[in-house]
């Protein structure tokens, strides 16, 4: 009997050195492969460029040291413009109408390696920059010290548009951000199919976008949550805004809205 489970164990560490070996080849072959694509197509910075040594980064070091978050202390607390004084609570604009959030941040100002990011995952078919996008919203949040979310909720995209781009870059920068905070994301928003891309439109017709536009899903439950309402760039506030009035609509105890990035 005992030779019988000493053959067995003898056995098993037989399988487990052969896949110790296949798994170190595999991994010695991956290098191999990676280091030969280098060769051929040496990795560049995403803004500049200029060929990286280290592809992980995606950014030359000169465009990494770019990207800086916004001092909040020097924005208004209510929209993140710069047309703000500590004297006063909120910029003149935010101080003549109702603030829809408890407060909204953006990581970076839409300019430089930061919008080229976040462009790069829209447009051109990267959707692994999400990850690295969303740490820095994390950072921003935790500089800020807003409290933890119950719930982090992607501004959606149109089902045409997701036909067309096959994912929603702000729901894998809510999904990247859920693993760094430990907090579910709920998809609950839905957005009208044939809706128009705001990247096309004009900054008149952008204010135009309705609530209408977006809806609340039938099983949506955050009443006495706190939500994290995310999107890629604040350009107008009209996107946020919109999602703001439909969240309302099921009674969160308090919204908080990020931005990757804020329009200059
Ligand atoms: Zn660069
Ligand atoms: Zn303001």
């Amino acid at each position: 009997m005992i030779g019988k489970i000493q053959a067995e164990i003898n056995n098993q560490y037989k399988i487990f050195e052969l896949m110790k070996t296949s798994l170190f080849l595999k991994q010695v072959s991956k290098k191999v492969l990676t280091s030969f694509k280098d060769l051929l197509y040496p990795p560049l910075c995403l803004h500049c460029e200029i060929s990286i040594k280290n592809h992980y980064l995606h950014l030359c070091d000169e465009c990494h040291s770019l990207l800086e978050l916004i001092d909040p202390t020097e924005r208004c607390p209510l929209c993140f413009s710069a047309d703000y004084s500590a004297e006063r609570l909120s910029c003149s604009h935010c101080h003549f109408q109702d603030p829809l959030f408890n407060h909204f941040a953006a990581a970076f100002d839409h300019m430089g390696p930061a919008a080229t990011i976040v462009r790069k995952l829209k447009y051109a078919n990267q959707p692994y920059l999400a990850k690295g996008i969303a740490a820095f919203m994390a950072l921003q949040l935790l500089q800020m010290n807003w409290p933890l979310p119950d719930f982090i909720v992607p501004v959606p995209l149109s089902f045409s548009h997701w036909l067309d781009r096959g994912y929603n870059q702000t729901f894998l920068i809510a999904q990247s951000l859920s693993e760094i905070l430990s907090r579910p994301v709920a998809d609950i928003i839905t957005r009208r199919s044939g809706d128009y891309s705001q990247a096309g439109l004009k900054r008149v017709d952008r204010l135009k976008l309705d609530s209408g536009s977006f809806k609340l899903k039938k099983n949506a439950s955050v009443a006495d949550k706190n939500i994290l309402l995310i999107d890629d760039v604040m350009t107008t506030g009209r996107t946020l805004r919109c999602c703001g009035e439909v969240l309302l609509e099921a009674c969160p105890q308090s919204i908080y809205a990020m931005a990757v990035c804020r329009a200059v």
